[in-house]
């Protein structure tokens, strides 16, 4: 049976971090399918939705076994409906590992089926964050070394 793992997030936007993450992930699963969605918590997107799709597909076009969504449901019941068994996400710090404590337990309930794979970042990426990245480029700043695509 194929590995398969969703990797979700809000993407807003994708950096090299995410990127590495995925990358990583591919020595673990035979497929991965980054799906964006909308973070409750941060009202609207700074990087349009489907302009964003599309740039992470540009990055992974030599990737067959890479695929880019977006979606808009639980993420438990998306990973059922593409047969995905794994999440997978990255920890960067104990900030990050209390928010995903608490949401891998919720999505285990919610589908009993799905555990939740932690990468720890890759030193070189561990600053990076998309929250001060749209600050920087809000501000008209470069930020075209954080991201593995062109703007
Ligand atoms: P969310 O809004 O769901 O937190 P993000 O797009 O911010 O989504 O992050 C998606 C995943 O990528 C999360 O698991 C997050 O911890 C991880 N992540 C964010 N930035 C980095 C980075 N620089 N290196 C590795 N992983 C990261």
């Amino acid at each position: 049976m194929k590995k398969i793992a969703l990797f979700p997030g809000s993407f807003d936007p994708f950096t090299k971090g995410h990127e590495d993450i995925v990358l990583r992930g591919l020595k673990l699963f035979d497929e991965i399918i980054i799906a964006l969605g909308h973070n409750t918590k941060k009202t609207s997107r700074y990087f349009e939705l489907n302009y964003m799709v599309e740039k992470i597909r540009s990055t992974f076009a030599a990737y067959p076994a890479i695929r880019v969504e977006p979606f808009q449901e639980l993420t438990a019941e998306f990973a059922r409906k593409h047969g995905a068994r794994y999440i997978l996400r990255g920890l960067r710090n104990t900030t990050d590992f209390e928010y995903e404590n608490s949401i891998s337990q919720v999505n285990r309930y919610l589908n009993n089926d799905l555990e939740t794979v932690f990468l720890i970042t890759s030193p070189e990426y561990a600053a990076i964050n998309s929250s001060i990245i749209r600050e920087v480029h809000q501000y008209g700043g470069d930020v075209s070394k954080f991201l593995p695509y062109k703007l």
